[in-house]
């Protein structure tokens, strides 16, 4: 269960991630904030190239949790993300399953809509706005994950 000020933290990353998103062609901003067991929140930013096809962008999420892993943090506790568009835009397939590799299937997804600041502006505290937290599970169910490595086999051909 996130407290109120790490729910508050964890937004206002997202916010100052999406100003360093790298859209120019796109011009849609993403951000996203990952907030580690160790109390470290870690952000990341959309990175779309010009060749935006096949391996020409880097999601906000995929950002923060290569940022992350690649310094040694490898235990999440939340992840939020905000775009532009005024509602909860909740992430792609390439970055659920990228989610999976490293996070809980229980961990809060908090999905931040692009207004939320203007709609509470007296912070997090305000109604909650319209943020939907959403347990990572549901974005993703019945999941391949690395556990699944570990299941019985039949007999090798
Ligand atoms: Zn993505």
């Amino acid at each position: 269960m996130l407290s109120s000020e790490q729910r508050s933290q964890l937004i206002s990353a997202a916010f100052e991630a999406r100003e360093k998103s790298y859209s120019p062609y796109s011009k849609f901003r993403v951000g996203a904030s990952l907030l580690a067991a160790t109390g470290q929140i870690i952000k990341g930013q959309m990175l779309r190239m010009l060749a935006m096809v096949g391996g020409g962008t880097i999601c906000a999420e995929r950002t923060a949790l290569v940022k992350a892993v690649s310094d040694g943090i490898k235990d999440f506790v939340a992840l939020a993300v905000i775009t532009d568009v005024n509602s909860a835009v909740s992430p792609c397939g390439i970055c659920r399953q990228f989610i999976r590799e490293f996070c809980s299937l229980k961990m809060p997804v908090l999905l931040v809509p692009g207004d939320y600041k203007e709609k509470s502006p007296n912070g997090p505290e305000d109604g909650s706005g319209k943020v939907v937290e959403i347990e990572f599970e549901k974005l993703l169910p019945l999941s391949f994950g690395p556990g699944d490595l570990e299941l019985p086999r039949g007999p090798p051909e």
